[in-house]
């Protein structure tokens, strides 16, 4: 299949760091230095970080996102916020079934799948997790559990809207450990995905489809990760909080 038809996607999932103030400092020096990106640059931030992240990041390239949202438009859920609520104010990407989200406050597959179904109702570009824990990788049973956590996740989602989707593996043994997927298990994964989006579309919507690949990528490791012809981007979290890292990322992504 030819890569030349998908544009890479580089994602900074600040996950839960950064006051405002910091925010707009961070945005600030990453600006400057991504402005020339040949793929696109998405930063997901905190809740209280968006509205500065949207004023900082006005008149760049760079898009803002947020890091989860509820399916309900509105109602009775105490700490959550809303699709609708995201799309009101302009934000354009969000995540959903981070590991830490499945690992740490019960995401589910049925949650995840209904939080995508919510965002793409509302118009947002959605970065959908999946990936495998160590043991389930040892017991050989990660290309399995990785094509049902997407099959889940897309029931419902048409064809069409698989524009506005994006799926990134993430291993859970890769993520915050400095321990990254050698870029042949990265690749063999998001290469299941994409047999996962051709039998579940068709060949032309799995040639289309962009895969990341998260997991401690680096200024140093990303250049052979994005080099490999299924991995299309990276969802990138303690990377993305340093802007000079964060810009080779995506220097790599844009010559990969
Ligand atoms: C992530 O949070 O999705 C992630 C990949 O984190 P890190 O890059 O720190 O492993």
């Amino acid at each position: 299949m030819n890569k030349a038809v998908r544009k890479a996607v580089i994602a900074g999932n600040w996950k839960m760091n950064k006051t405002p103030a910091e925010a707009k400092e961070l945005l600030n020096a990453i600006a400057p230095l991504v402005k020339d990106a040949g793929c696109d640059v998405v930063a997901c931030v905190p809740y209280v970080d968006l509205q500065t992240a949207l004023e900082a990041t006005a008149g760049t390239n760079i898009k803002i996102g947020a890091e989860n949202c509820h399916w309900e438009p509105s109602g009775a859920f105490t700490g959550e916020i809303s699709a609708d609520m995201l799309a009101a104010m302009g934000v354009e990407y969000v995540i959903t079934g981070h590991s830490e989200r499945r690992t740490y406050f019960g995401d589910t597959d049925v949650t995840v799948q209904k939080r995508t179904r919510a965002a793409l109702d509302k118009g947002l570009t959605v970065i959908v997790c999946v990936g495998e824990y160590l043991e389930q990788r040892e017991q050989g049973i990660t290309a399995e559990l990785v094509a049902m956590q997407t099959k889940i996740a897309l029931q419902g989602v048409s064809k069409e809207e698989l524009a506005r989707v994006i799926i990134a593996y993430e291993p859970v043994w890769a993520i915050g450990t400095g321990r990254t997927a050698t870029a042949e298990q990265a690749n063999e994964v998001c290469a299941v995905i994409r047999g996962v989006i051709k039998d579940l579309y068709d060949a032309e919507a799995a040639e289309k489809m962009v895969i990341q690949y998260g997991g401690s990528m680096n200024a140093k490791n990303a250049a052979e990760l994005l080099a490999q012809p299924d991995v299309d981007g990276g969802l990138i979290g303690g990377a993305s909080l340093k802007p000079a890292d964060f810009a080779e990322i995506v220097k790599a992504a844009t010559v990969g």
